[in-house]
């Protein structure tokens, strides 16, 4: 059952053809929204678009790498084109990649530099310009992660995505500052441990480093959760939703902790 009224609205989401920005399209559908299932894997956002149209939306499938300002540009004018607008920017899109900082090579380190946050900026300033353009303001959310506030661990060598995820809570903190005078808020949500294909990689690679068990980092790190349960897609869509609504019309530049209590601030 629908929760917000977001009917009318027009959303981008960004790595929605799998994982948390499945989740973050199929709900923004469910609220009334018409969807940009945007993703680097066409086949992928052809899925969820056809997912969205059997529950009766209207979505556009779109194939895009968002670290790259021409096709980024060309996305925000086709969903613009072809769904009448743009209200509603999910920066979702992401990689990941295991290595300690010492082994982190230039390759990987810009890899996720510009998947994880150059693009957050591009995909930003494309999408506020048309909302500009526009008038009447609009949202943008970014998805960071835990990894946006705290260091994952010696045992978790996540570094280089930590450095991208804290760029991510800065931009959201300073874009919110500058485009506050158009209307246009910009939130972010940090998820914890989500059962998607992200975590098991991040599984995987640490096993293999650690010698141990596929599977085992895993339940290792949900052993830790206090909330008792690995974090599902939804629980990050839920609070997505939440921040595209008339409900969070008083918050910008904000980052939320959506984490089964993992994070301690
Ligand atoms: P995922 O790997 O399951 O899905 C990511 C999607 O992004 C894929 O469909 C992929 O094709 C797409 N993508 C990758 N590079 C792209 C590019 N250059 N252009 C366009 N699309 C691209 O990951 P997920 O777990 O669903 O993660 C989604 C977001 O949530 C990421 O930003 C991730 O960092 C963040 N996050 C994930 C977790 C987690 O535990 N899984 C926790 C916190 C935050």
């Amino acid at each position: 059952m629908p929760r917000y009224n977001l009917d009318g609205q027009v959303a981008i989401v960004t790595g929605a053809g799998r994982g948390i920005g499945r989740a973050i399209a199929l709900r923004l559908a469910r609220e009334g929204c018409r969807v940009t299932v945007a993703d680097l894997d066409g086949a992928t956002a052809a899925q969820v678009a056809a997912e969205v149209r059997e529950l009766g939306g209207q979505a556009l499938a779109h194939q895009v790498d968002v670290t790259c300002k021409e096709e980024v540009e060309r996305m925000v004018g086709e969903t613009c084109e072809q769904l009448g607008g743009l209200h509603i920017l999910v920066n979702n899109a992401g990689i990941g990649a295991v290595a300690p900082l010492l082994e982190t090579d230039e390759k990987t380190w810009d890899a996720l530099m510009n998947v994880n946050a150059k693009s957050v900026l591009l995909c930003s300033q494309a999408g506020a310009r048309q909302m500009i353009e526009q008038g009447g303001g609009g949202r943008i959310i970014n998805n960071a992660s835990g990894a946006g506030k705290i260091a994952p661990g010696k045992g978790i060598p996540l570094g280089a995505y930590a450095a991208s995820k804290h760029a991510v809570v800065a931009l959201t903190k300073q874009m919110g500052l500058e485009l506050s005078e158009h209307g246009i808020l910009v939130n972010c949500v940090c998820a914890g441990i989500v059962d998607t294909p992200m975590w098991d990689l991040i599984d995987r690679e640490t096993a293999a480093r650690r010698g141990v068990e596929v599977g085992s980092v895993k339940a290792e790190a949900v052993a830790g959760i206090p909330v008792g349960r690995i974090q599902q897609p939804e629980d990050v869509a839920n609070v997505v939703a939440f921040l595209a609504s008339d409900d969070a019309s008083y918050m910008t530049g904000q980052t939320y902790n959506v984490s089964g209590g993992l994070l301690p601030y």
